[in-house]
């Protein structure tokens, strides 16, 4: 968990109180500028009575940056988040004495999304680019994963036909057994994706939009911190422990039921993983009425991805690390975890142990994963039992997959279901669905729920019509 209280943490930590006047059946945020002082746009940030209310549910990187784009524009914004904080599948700890964060979500900074790049310039965060090369580890030699080259290569070219698995890739490329057993390797730990699924096209597009990653050197929950402060500063309430369970559009805005009670607003922003909105409400999903039609085809076109990630802090770095170049990627294909990396560590050894895709099933848990990363690691390394406990001073791992809040890492497009592409935002004030599935070039990342969250403020400022509904 983490270890530091954000200054926004002591002053955000209230519950949400919500209900005032409503607005007029069919209106947007922009519309509803005009009813009350009519000067929303303006940037007051300050929180006042007559002006119309916004709830958005979700605290992650999605939700946090519509609410931060609404309440600077002067609305009364609200965020119900279901866990007691803030992030998401962006959750960094900062473990004590160590300079540096560890990240248990998301680490990198992939592509180049404006969005993304604008907020991490004006959070005051720095970027450093991740150049690592790949090597493979097979029968205890280190070598340049040639193959996987070959591979990401191809990926990075549109074929003639992509329409079906990232296996008909294989067969369509005339890929050999290398080359397909490199690719499965590839589509599983990168996409989370089970490659006799996934869609071909969709990696492919990935694969051309994300030429470059990096990391935040300050970890990304510098990211989120700053998006609450500027929320708080901006006279918005965070509300944790609010799990909601359904948002009904009525004829003068919502109603957002959570476990507690009603909340009555203007308009909504809903910004859940794509899972909330794939479970039936008695197992925990997030019942919409009405439900945006593009959140429907998206249900049953994408599904949810498992990733583990295990984080190790060293009392010395591993042999295979020492030999290698700094930020390498290192793959042991047929392990539990078979990517291994140094992570973001300053002058700290660490490695992070990567598992992705349906493999991650039988490691679920968050036990059961840092026995299996451990063994992985002694396989690796020969070293014994005692030896590895000399190593390895702490261990760092969250399972999004049996989480509640998240119920998987990141989405994925199946094949048999990509005929167009999904609007960045879903639905048409007073209620809008915004989340990482929605954003076909960079699906299930932190850039494509910004992207999303972007969209999703900007339908109700009227800086764009709804893209669908
Ligand atoms: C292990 C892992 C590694 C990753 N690595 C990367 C990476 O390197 N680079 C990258 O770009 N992306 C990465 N991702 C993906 C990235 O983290 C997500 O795409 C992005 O954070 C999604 O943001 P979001 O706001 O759409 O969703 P979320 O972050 O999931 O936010 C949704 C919020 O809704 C809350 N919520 C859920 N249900 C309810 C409810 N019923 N009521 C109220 N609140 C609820 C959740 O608690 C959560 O805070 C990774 C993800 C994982 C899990």
């Amino acid at each position: 968990m983490r270890q530091n209280v954000a200054p926004w943490q002591r002053a955000a930590m209230r519950p949400a109180v919500l209900g005032r006047a409503a607005p007029p059946p069919g209106m947007g945020l922009a519309q509803l500028s005009h009813v009350g002082d009519g000067n929303v746009g303006q940037g007051t940030g300050a929180a006042n009575a007559t002006k119309p209310d916004l709830i958005v549910v979700g605290a992650g990187i999605a939700g946090l940056y519509a609410a931060r784009r609404l309440a600077r524009a002067g609305a009364r914004v609200t965020v119900l988040e279901g866990r007691s904080q803030p992030g998401g599948r962006i959750l960094t700890e900062r473990p004590s004495q160590s300079a540096s964060p560890v990240e248990l979500g998301a680490e990198f900074v992939h592509g180049r999304s404006p969005e993304l790049h604008q907020l991490i310039k004006e959070a005051g965060l720095e970027l450093e680019r991740v150049e690592g090369e790949h090597y493979e580890l097979d029968a205890g030699e280190v070598r340049p994963a040639k193959v996987l080259g070959e591979v990401l290569d191809a990926l990075g070219h549109p074929g003639v036909d992509d329409a079906g698995t990232a296996l008909d890739l294989a067969k369509e490329r005339h890929f050999g057994r290398e080359q397909t057993r490199w690719l499965t390797h590839f589509v599983e730990g990168f996409h989370a994706a089970p490659p006799d699924r996934v869609s071909a096209r969709s990696i492919v597009r990935q694969s051309a939009a994300t030429e470059s990653q990096s990391r935040c050197r300050q970890g990304y929950g510098a990211l989120i911190d700053y998006l609450c402060a500027e929320l708080v500063n901006a006279g918005a309430s965070l509300g944790f422990g609010s799990r909601v369970e359904s948002v009904v559009v009525e004829p003068h805005g919502v109603v957002v039921r959570d476990q507690w009670r009603e909340h009555h607003a203007g308009a909504c922003i809903v910004a859940l993983p794509l899972p909330m909105h794939q479970a039936p409400k008695e197992l925990g999903g997030v019942e919409l009425d009405p439900a945006p039609e593009a959140v429907t085809v998206a249900s049953r076109r994408l599904e949810s991805g498992l990733a583990l990630r295990v984080t190790l802090r060293l009392a010395e770095p591993a042999e295979f690390q020492r030999a290698l170049p700094h930020g390498s990627f290192i793959h042991v294909l047929d392990e539990d975890f078979p990517t291994w990396w140094s992570g973001s560590d300053g002058n700290e050894p660490r490695l992070v142990a990567w598992c992705g895709g349906p493999r991650c099933a039988r490691l679920a848990g968050e036990r059961r994963a840092a026995a299996a990363a451990l063994e992985v690691l002694g396989r690796i390394t020969g070293k014994t039992v005692p030896e590895l406990r000399a190593l390895v001073r702490e261990v760092h791992v969250h399972d999004f997959g049996v989480d509640h809040f998240s119920r998987g890492a990141y989405p994925y497009e199946l094949a048999e279901e990509t005929d167009g592409d999904l609007p960045l935002v879903a639905g048409r004030a007073p209620l809008l669905v915004a989340g990482d599935f929605f954003d076909a070039d960079e699906v299930g990342t932190v850039s494509a729920a910004v992207k999303s969250g972007h969209a999703a403020a900007s339908v109700l400022l009227g800086e764009e019509r709804h893209s669908s509904e």
